[in-house]
């Protein structure tokens, strides 16, 4: 893989590189859609990065599906999977980390210590790897584009990070991998966090603006579904991850399933 996308390269063709974590739905189907229309050849990088995961979280649960993310690949009109194993990532003796100071500490940054840094690190290591024109990220991980963006301008990584909005489920709840975690009664709740943003993004068009109001409008309706627990609720700058700002935050957890959304309440809520 690596060596067709130097060719690549040689050939001045341009290249879309779209990371994930494999175990693809519609939000990175998207995602890999931008990537193909914006640049010559698509390299989609499939890794679960172990070191993105802190201790008791679902690294070894994480869903896995090689065979029917390479279908759906196929099919979207991918031209390549890097695929890399931990060890070749990681070989014995790695001991260097990135990490980006300021928007990776607050809100997930301290809900997930060190999670940032692994994902600094992954994202270089694949940059410096497949050598792409372009990069694709979800707003869905609003703090993790931040990141990668600082990171991507200081070291100097001649890349544009290219960002596609979040796909949702018919009932507003974004798409992602950890949704297959829910039970029944969860999946049903976890339509609270899409609704939260959209009353709060209603208040703010209605000319609502103070900061403590729309998050106690967040918390509210979090607080009012019982299988709810709130990590956190809040209305930060998109830039920094830190108040004030105009981009609504949520970390909810459902029994054991953790999901994060956000919505900027500039803008209005989709659907
Ligand atoms: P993951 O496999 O969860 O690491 O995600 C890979 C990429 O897909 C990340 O840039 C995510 O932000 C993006 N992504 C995940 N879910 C969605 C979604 N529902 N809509 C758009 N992008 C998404």
């Amino acid at each position: 893989m690596l060596e067709a996308s130097r060719r690549w390269r040689r050939e001045g063709l341009s290249i879309g590189l779209v990371p994930t974590m494999g175990a693809l739905h519609a939000g990175h189907l998207r995602l890999v859609e931008g990537a193909c229309r914006e640049n010559d050849r698509v390299v989609v990088s499939i890794f679960v990065n172990p070191i993105q995961f802190g201790p008791g979280e679902d690294f070894d649960h994480y869903p896995r599906d090689p065979q029917r993310d390479a279908e759906l690949l196929a099919k979207a009109g991918v031209d390549g999977i890097y695929e890399p194993t931990v060890a070749a990532m990681y070989p014995p003796g790695s001991s260097t980390l990135i990490h980006v100071a300021g928007v990776s500490q607050p809100l997930e940054g301290q809900a997930r210590p060190g999670h940032f840094d692994g994902v600094a690190t992954v994202v270089a290591k694949l940059f410096t790897a497949v050598e792409p024109d372009r990069a694709y990220f979800g707003q869905k991980d609003a703090q993790q584009v931040a990141v990668v963006k600082r990171m991507a301008r200081d070291l100097d990584f001649p890349v544009e990070i290219r960002v596609s909005p979040t796909v949702r489920e018919l009932d507003g709840l974004a798409l992602s991998s950890r949704n297959a975690y829910l039970t029944p009664d969860e999946r049903k709740a976890a339509a609270s966090l899409s609704s939260a943003l959209r009353l709060a993004a209603e208040a703010y068009a209605h000319g609502e603006g103070k900061p403590d109001r729309l998050r106690q409008i967040l918390k509210e309706r979090l607080e009012a579904e019982p299988l709810a627990q709130v990590e956190y609720a809040e209305v930060v700058n998109p830039e920094t991850f830190i108040a004030p700002g105009s981009l609504a935050v949520l970390a909810v957890r459902f029994g054991r399933t953790r999901l994060i959304d956000n919505h900027d309440l500039a803008k209005v809520f989709p659907g």
